[in-house]
């Protein structure tokens, strides 16, 4: 075993609080925020589960930390949130309602015309 190896193992927290492993050690089960969301998803709010740890020349601490997940604990992303859906069904009604008898015409009006058929062809729809 390296000297870095060592340093940067511990599994069990006991030297830096959360389970460390050298980087490219993580144990199975275990994935970074970006490992994630390349499986289709997000940590889902649970605390850091382990970290991995290498070093760095570049950085201050001489080390990187890439910060780790359960997989198990972690949630899908959902592609559009519910209150973003609300407001783009919000969005179809104003563009289904008719600005002249503000009634839903069940279809998206017409730029054309800017109102509903029924208020632009009156005589027509009496006639029917
Ligand atoms: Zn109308």
């Amino acid at each position: 075993m390296s000297p870095t190896f060592g340093k940067c193992f511990d599994p069990t927290g006991a030297k830096f609080g959360i389970p460390t492993y050298p980087w490219r050690y993580a144990p199975d089960g275990y994935a970074t925020r970006r490992q994630l969301r390349a499986l289709g998803l997000r940590p889902g709010g649970q605390p850091v589960a382990a970290q991995v740890m290498r070093r760095s020349r570049g950085r201050k601490t001489g080390v990187l930390v890439g910060y780790l997940y359960r997989i198990d604990l972690a949630k899908p992303i959902r592609p559009m949130t519910s209150r973003k859906w609300g407001a783009l069904a919000l969005a179809m009604l104003a563009r289904r309602t008719c600005p002249q008898c503000r009634l839903d015409a069940g279809y998206v009006i017409p730029r054309s015309l800017g109102t509903c058929v029924s208020c632009a062809y009156p005589n027509e729809q009496r006639a029917a």
